[in-house]
């Protein structure tokens, strides 16, 4: 195995806190049905492909100087889009940020906002990462719990956040593992204890905890659930981060963007990288949000999609956890292993993921869906 790690023992002065971690990801097979990691089964057309090309062709003229570090033409396409989306203002470009996909414009948060001493809360099951960008940034990890249906109790957000005063909460709104999206109204009630739940300030004063809603599978969220940005103008701690990867169709570019208070971006920039959105990265997001209607043409059919195997999940006799992502997880299985194994062998690759006995499928095309459905009947002897 080529990233099998090394098994000496290391003289190497690893960071205590790092020992015994494997890089995370899920595994990578090059199986025919890939529905593991939630990306959008749609490859941009060829129409969008050569004006990507054509713009990215036109930034390689200018590759011998470093890129545009502030970016600000892309955080106004971002702020468009935005507003097309969701029905906000449009917003000034210094309320945009952006960065390599959103798991690193988290890590500016924590990096902005975290640290020794500190502490990030969420409420699991959720994403992963959060707990690794807690890790790399030092960052305490406080996970509250989420009810038997992953929704959130309002009551026990705010007796987590009285106990633990985080500099910052993590709210996963549609949620992955589970799909929940959050009610409007929980986001506020955790937003509006926020105001004063953070870390003692340098004069021992309150602070607000930072309330960051990641929205990375917002527009697939079933219709009436409205977006936790229209909540921006009443918040100034509140941040809502999304990316290009999930609806947009566009996981290989790499661009994740939030928005929030020109006082939170201006944090963010303090503790980027000089330049770490490349010309290229930066070409290749432009051209594609100019092609937002046809690279989003399919998300609609997507949600469908997602709903249609929600019920005929159910009607296996399976639970579901109701979802508004592109994503569903379902169980329970004694052995969730052996039933990705037998998935795995009949060419559907899906996700060990979530509470024990519970596995995740992304939603894929219709074709990829009917032999995902084939290959589970078979392998559960349905
Ligand atoms: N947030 C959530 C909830 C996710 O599921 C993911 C991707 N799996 C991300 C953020 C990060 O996505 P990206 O870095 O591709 O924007």
């Amino acid at each position: 195995q080529a990233n099998a790690p090394a098994q000496q023992p290391s003289t190497l002065p690893v960071r205590p806190g790092l020992e015994g971690f494997e890089p995370y990801g899920a595994p990578q097979l090059a199986l025919p049905v890939l529905l593991n990691v939630n990306e959008n089964p749609h490859p941009p057309s060829n129409a969008v492909v050569a004006d990507i090309a054509a713009a990215v062709a036109e930034a390689a003229h200018g590759l011998n100087r470093y890129p545009d570090r502030e970016f600000l033409d892309l955080r106004r396409d971002l702020a468009d889009y935005l507003h097309v989306e969701s029905g906000i203002d449009v917003l000034p470009p210094e309320q945009i940020w952006a960065a390599n996909g959103s798991n690193e414009v988290m890590l500016h948060l924590l990096q902005a906002f975290g640290g020794p001493g500190r502490t990030v809360l969420s409420f699991a099951p959720t994403y992963s990462m959060y707990p690794e960008y807690a890790r790399d940034t030092l960052t305490g990890w406080v996970a509250g719990r989420r009810e038997d249906d992953f929704t959130l109790d309002v009551d026990h957000a705010l007796a987590q956040l009285a106990e633990h005063r985080p500099a910052v909460v993590l709210l996963a709104s549609p949620n992955n593992p589970t799909g929940t999206a959050l009610p409007l109204a929980t986001i506020e009630a955790i937003a509006d204890a926020a105001a004063t739940s953070g870390p003692p300030g340098p004069d021992g004063g309150p602070t607000a905890s930072v309330v960051v809603v990641d929205e990375a599978y917002a527009e697939f969220r079933r219709t009436g659930t409205p977006s936790a940005l229209t909540l921006l103008d009443r918040y100034p701690h509140l941040a809502v981060s999304r990316t290009m990867s999930k609806a947009f169709g566009l996981a290989g570019a790499r661009v994740g963007y939030l928005a929030a208070d020109r006082a939170v971006v201006d944090v963010l920039r303090v503790v980027r990288l000089p330049y770490h959105l490349s010309a290229v990265t930066q070409a290749v997001a432009r051209a594609a949000l100019r092609h937002r209607g046809a690279l989003m043409s399919q998300v609609a059919t997507l949600r469908d999609e997602r709903d249609a195997l929600v019920e005929w999940l159910r009607g296996q006799g399976l639970t579901v956890a109701d979802s508004d992502a592109n994503f569903v997880l379902f169980g329970p299985f004694d052995n969730r292993d052996a039933v990705w194994q037998g998935l795995v062998e009949r060419g559907v690759l899906i996700r060990v993921v979530g509470p024990p006995g519970w596995l995740r499928v992304s939603i894929g095309t219709g074709e990829e869906m009917a032999a995902f459905r084939t290959a589970l009947q078979e392998v559960l002897g349905l």
